[in-house]
């Protein structure tokens, strides 16, 4: 079989398999705590399952990568990266995730490309598929140290944007403690959802 032919990871059952190879435990149970919690998500608001469980699979597999990794792999393929992602390594494994997941696992829907590349920071108007990823990265059910979670858990289901913005509100007060470490994507985000939602 030439190498163009050969099978891709690309369908859930394949990527999850692939994935428990890769992370370790701890990564892998938050995986797939993101990845029923982005199902559900999808559910309930109507979005394309097969998406949601795709991205919520794919949404940190590069996150077992080191910063040098990372940064060696955005330099390699000449991933646009900002000296402020450069100097926050661990910002990188958004981007370098969406490469990843087109290159390794064969995703070529854009949409979930997306929600990989925004999952760590949000950003303004989000799409469905963005949004649901990013609640649930933040609220799956491993997730222990984000005040009120309990709230947010129920406001995903009640109200999605309300809930993205009480996200960003979280991450920001959370990133204060320590600005230098604060994307200006994240605070974009919140400017825009507090213009929106609040
Ligand atoms: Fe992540
Ligand atoms: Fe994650």
């Amino acid at each position: 079989m030439s190498k163009k032919n050969q099978a891709v990871p690309n369908t859930p059952a394949m990527i999850e398999q692939k994935l428990a190879a890769v992370q370790n435990e701890h990564r892998f149970r938050h995986t797939l705590g993101v990845t029923y919690t982005a199902c559900s998500l999808a559910m309930r608001y109507d979005c394309d399952m097969q998406l949601a469980w795709t991205a919520g699979l794919l949404h940190d597999c590069a996150k077992h990568m080191s910063g040098l990794e990372l940064r060696d792999l955005c330099y390699r393929e000449r991933l646009n990266v900002t000296p402020f992602e450069i100097e926050h390594p661990a910002l990188l494994h958004a981007k370098a995730g969406a490469f990843l997941a087109r290159k390794q696992y064969g995703i070529t829907d854009l949409s979930i490309l997306e929600a990989i590349r925004w999952h760590t920071t949000g950003k303004p108007d989000m799409t469905l598929l963005e949004k649901i990823i990013f609640v649930a990265d933040y609220i799956e059910p491993n997730r222990d140290r984000a005040p009120n979670l309990d709230h947010l858990r129920h406001l995903a289901f009640e109200d999605l944007d309300q809930c993205v913005l009480e996200v960003l509100r979280g991450t920001v007060s959370y990133l204060s403690r320590n600005p230098k470490s604060m994307d200006s994507m994240t605070l974009d985000a919140l400017h825009y959802y507090e213009q929106h939602f609040a």
